[in-house]
């Protein structure tokens, strides 16, 4: 349920309101200030409350029922984009965030040499996997905390903000200390334990989609961190299992504007796991970008050939220059910077 204010409505007034939907309701409230309008959102069980006794207190100009089961995530609590501050960059503003960096952190002159190229280029953010969650437990498994610290000395060569993945609650406390923005994997969309657990630290969790999961379940996902009191999260679509066998996974691009009208949360692509394979990066960039992405996480590799992870859907550093450039003149169509 969300109640619209009356113009004017004082912040002591607005308190006021609150606390007596808490104490009458028993339902926690969630007061967005926007540009012009206030705007209180009712979180729990608001089946017994009518709507005609909110209409009773005079600030209330209007009350609209929200069906969908998202509420924190739901564009309807907070009409206005996100925009999330990490340092004196900006995620889910006019200028598109570029994460960029390889799969997997495989030493510390790797991932200082491809922070430095990927800066160069560019990019924001470097991402860089230390606790890879791989289909085969043959394969390599990351350098765990090792690898975090070598990105810890990425971030202080380059002053890029770092990027990596957790995959269980028991690592948390080493990426408070080394990660400035925790990754959840496909495969923990729904890893509902270590959701809870994200929810009460600050610090911004990139949420992938699940490749079988449909965008309300992703938006399901995000409301288990969100109500846990971390509402900064960016969704990010990175591909989803289909029939198609001539991709890694199928990009969803109309998961974009979906997200986008149904959530007020920054959307970010993953072109390379969506394509597998590094010429399709560029074509599906673009389309990210045009249909109105905030972001793109690419993997960037030094010599992909030998990459110790998904170096077949790397691209070097100089692919990544030109894909920079050629990304430009599409953001620049649809009213965005790079
Ligand atoms: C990754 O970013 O390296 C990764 C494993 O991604 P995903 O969870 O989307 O497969
Ligand atoms: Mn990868």
């Amino acid at each position: 349920m969300i109640l619209v204010l009356k113009q004017g409505t004082s912040t002591d007034k607005v308190n006021e309101i609150c606390a007596w939907l808490q104490k009458q309701f028993g339902v926690q409230t969630s007061p967005i200030f926007g540009s012009g309008t206030t705007i209180i959102g009712l979180v729990g069980d608001t089946s017994g409350i009518s709507v005609e006794t909110l209409e009773l207190e005079e600030a209330v100009e209007r009350v609209m029922k929200v069906q969908e089961p998202y509420k924190r995530s739901n564009r309807k609590f907070h009409p206005d984009n996100t925009v999330i501050r990490i340092g004196d960059t900006e995620i889910g503003g006019e200028r598109l965030a570029i994460i960029a960096g390889p799969c997997s952190v495989e030493s510390e002159e790797q991932i200082i040499q491809i922070a430095r190229d990927v800066k160069d280029a560019g990019a924001l953010f470097l991402r860089g996997g230390a606790f890879k969650p791989r289909t085969s437990p043959y394969a390599f498994q990351g350098l765990k905390a090792e690898g975090l610290m070598y990105m810890k000395k990425a971030r202080q060569a380059t002053g890029l903000p770092v990027v990596s993945e957790i995959t269980n609650p028991a690592q948390l406390e080493l990426f408070m200390e080394f990660v400035d923005v925790i990754q959840v994997g496909t495969r923990n969309m729904q890893n509902f334990e270590l959701l809870k657990e994200l929810g009460r630290v600050r610090k911004p969790i990139l949420l992938k989609r699940g490749f079988a999961n449909t965008l309300d379940e992703l938006l399901m996902s995000a409301e288990y961190i969100m109500s846990g009191g971390n509402t900064d999260v960016i969704l990010c679509e990175r591909g989803i299992r289909t029939f198609e066998t001539s991709t890694r996974n199928t990009l969803d691009i109309s998961a974009i504007p979906v997200l986008k009208s149904r959530s007020h949360l920054p959307v970010f692509v993953d072109p390379s796991h969506a394509a597998g394979i590094a010429w399709l990066v560029e074509p599906l960039s673009k389309a990210a970008v045009a249909v109105g992405a905030d972001g793109l996480i690419i993997e960037v590799h030094n010599d992909p050939k030998h990459a110790l992870s998904d170096g077949q859907q790397s691209l070097t550093p100089e692919g990544f220059v030109d894909l920079m450039g050629r990304l430009r003149p599409v953001a620049a169509a649809v009213g965005r910077s790079i």
